[in-house]
Order: C-alpha cells, then structure tokens, then sequence
C-alpha cells in the first residue's frame, strides 16, 4: 500500500470522491481509484480525511490525506481538480447519463455533468475564453490543452453547459428515452 505524504486540500468529501474518478494510480497509471474505508479527525481549524482506495485497475491500495474546513462546503475555485480534470469528469457524467437504461439516474448524471462543467468554468477570468496556465495543476498538467485547445474553449463550454441545462431542466420523466445519439455532439 502507498501512502501519500501530502495533504491534499478539499472543499467537500463529495470533491473528495470525485478526486478519486480522475487521479491516476501511483503503480498502474490507470484507474480509477475507489474508496474503501475513511476516517475523519478534528485538527486545527478543520477535518482531516484519510480515505483508504483501491485502484480498479490493478488493485493497488493507497491512503490519501485531505484536509477541509469544518462547517460545510467552501466556495470558489478547486485546489484539488484543475480545470482538465472537471472537464473530464463532465463528459464522464454524459457517458454515464448517455449509456444509463434508467432515466432517473440518467437525469441525475446530466445534473452532475453541469456541476463539473460550472466548476471548470470558475477557472476562467471573465474577460478570457481559455484558462490561465495555473488552472493547470493536475498530473497531466497542460498536456490535454496542448493536444485539444479547442476542447478548452469558454465559448464552447458556455454551448455545452446551456445543452445540459435543457436536458437537466426537462426532468427524468419528460426527457426523451430511447434515443441512443450522442446528443452533446454538434450534429
Ligand atoms: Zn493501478
């Protein structure tokens, strides 16, 4: 088992697991992590989280440290998923809500799906339409940017976020079921 010396900072055990989706593992590179076990202590000024995971992959276990403020969610940007991160977990929700036979859940991904793509979009300065090279502060780095910059682009994530807001506002029992077509893609 590898244990990670460093403290990683979280906003909310919610982050906390969505972290794990997206980390790569230590041994295999691979992934995804996924939680087995987790302790909260009380240290100065907010909780300590140590999550035990196992890698799906190879079955690697690892112990992750977080720290969080007490007293519920905090807001503003991640320092714990950079913005190729959310983007990545945002159309990891669509795959999910794309491929769920319920539709229940499926509305229930493309709600999870928004939330990813507003907090890759809070890395965005407002007069800018990519992000700055600190929103880049994942394991991969800028490497996504650099082989996808158009992927990156506020103007087609502002698209993308107005299309799950359609889906998302329809519910699960007015949405369309049956229909098998990638409907985040343009045509
Ligand atoms: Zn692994």
């Amino acid at each position: 088992m590898s244990e990670q010396g460093q403290l990683l900072s979280s906003r909310s055990t919610q982050e906390e697991g969505l972290y794990l989706l997206v980390r790569p593992c230590d041994k295999c590179q691979a992934g995804p992590l996924e939680e087995i076990s987790r302790e909260e202590s009380q240290i100065p000024g907010g909780i300590q989280d140590r999550v035990k995971a196992r890698c799906n992959s190879c079955g690697q276990e690892c112990v992750l440290a977080f720290t969080r403020a007490s007293g519920g969610a905090r807001a503003g940007q991640s320092e714990l998923i950079d913005v190729a991160e959310w983007l990545e977990l945002c159309h990891h929700f669509m795959d999910l809500a794309q491929t769920n036979p319920q539709e229940e859940q499926s509305h229930e991904q493309i709600v999870s799906a928004r939330y990813c793509l507003n907090e890759a979009l809070k890395f965005y300065p407002e007069e800018s339409h990519l992000p700055p090279p600190s929103a880049f502060f994942g394991r991969l780095g800028d490497q996504r940017y650099k082989e996808h910059p158009a992927v990156f682009l506020k103007t087609k994530l502002l698209e993308l976020r107005r299309r799950l807001g359609v889906l998302a506002g329809k519910g699960p029992e007015q949405s369309n079921s049956g229909k098998k077509r990638k409907w985040w893609r343009t045509e």
